[in-house]
């Protein structure tokens, strides 16, 4: 199982848009596939038509009930999703003062390390408990940054975050990529954000998301846009970035966060 943490700080770059629709294309390359929406907004649990059955990420990590049982199917087969909920915003405070509370998404997600070949972490606009959380999980992260005006703005601090988590609390973490999403080819800005992304950072991916009104109209159909709309643009970009993806991540070391042992000296 390898586990990716979709994370930026800055709000409204492409995080859920990025995660549900490459699951939604890991699930159709044969990877089973899962979600965990770790964002108090539960954006990616309703895009992916998630219908929860009562038990939700929050009531897993403070340890009320298993991780197992708040896992829910989405409209896409063979895909699955761990929804969200508002109560996130409490889960922040309300593990402050457990003395492992980085690794509480890592603990639970060793339930399920032998049901999946790849979960993908939709993180919220912060670089809170949460979103460490996702890091101390994952083998890798992705970065979306919207080709926009002020997009690198902000990224220096989630390569900063990404540094420390690798020190101190995750040293298997591999930034596996920045993607730039939203793209405009008609627009000099999207053309010169995507050459600058390019210059910084050599862990660039190839594909680049074109801005699509198809992909931004799919979440209101509660369904990935390989199935809203699977011969455009979008779909294609998010196919080939799931290639791309699970290629990067097949060159990754071997996982060793979810061996068996591994969590000894995590606690649950
Ligand atoms: P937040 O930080 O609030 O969680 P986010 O980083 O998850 O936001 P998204 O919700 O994925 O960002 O996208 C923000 C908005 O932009 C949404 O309305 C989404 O539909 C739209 N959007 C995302 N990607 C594209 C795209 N490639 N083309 C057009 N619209 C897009
Ligand atoms: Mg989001």
């Amino acid at each position: 199982m390898s586990v990716v943490a979709v994370a930026n700080q800055k709000g409204g770059v492409g995080k859920t848009t990025t995660t549900v629709n490459l699951a939604a294309a890991s699930a159709e390359a044969g990877r089973r596939t899962l979600v965990i929406d770790a964002d108090a907004q539960a954006n990616a649990t309703s895009a992916l038509g998630a219908q929860p059955q009562g038990a939700f990420l929050y009531d897993a990590l403070l340890g009320q009930t298993q991780l197992q049982s708040c896992i829910v199917s989405t409209s896409w087969p063979g895909l699955d999703a761990v929804p969200s909920s508002m109560d996130l915003v409490a889960a922040e405070i309300e593990l402050a003062a457990h003395s492992r509370r980085e690794y509480v998404l890592r603990g639970a997600l060793t339930e399920v390390a032998g049901s999946y070949d790849l979960v993908l972490i939709d993180c919220g606009p912060s670089l809170g408990l949460m979103t460490l959380n996702a890091l101390a999980a994952a083998d890798a992260a992705i970065a979306p940054v919207q080709c926009e005006y002020l997009a690198l703005e902000g990224l220096s601090a989630l390569l900063e975050t990404i540094r420390r988590v690798q020190v101190h609390l995750n040293p298997g973490l591999h930034l596996l990529g920045v993607v730039a999403t939203m793209y405009d080819g008609r627009t000099r800005l999207s053309q010169d954000v995507a050459t600058q992304l390019k210059a910084h950072f050599s862990a660039m991916f190839d594909t680049i998301i074109p801005r699509s009104i198809r992909l931004s109209e799919a979440p209101s159909h509660q369904r990935p846009i390989i199935d809203y709309a699977p011969r455009s643009r979008g779909a294609e970009a998010y196919r080939e970035l799931a290639d791309e993806l699970l290629n990067r991540l097949s060159d990754l070391p071997p996982s060793t966060l979810y061996r068996d042992g591994a969590l000894d000296g995590v606690a649950r």
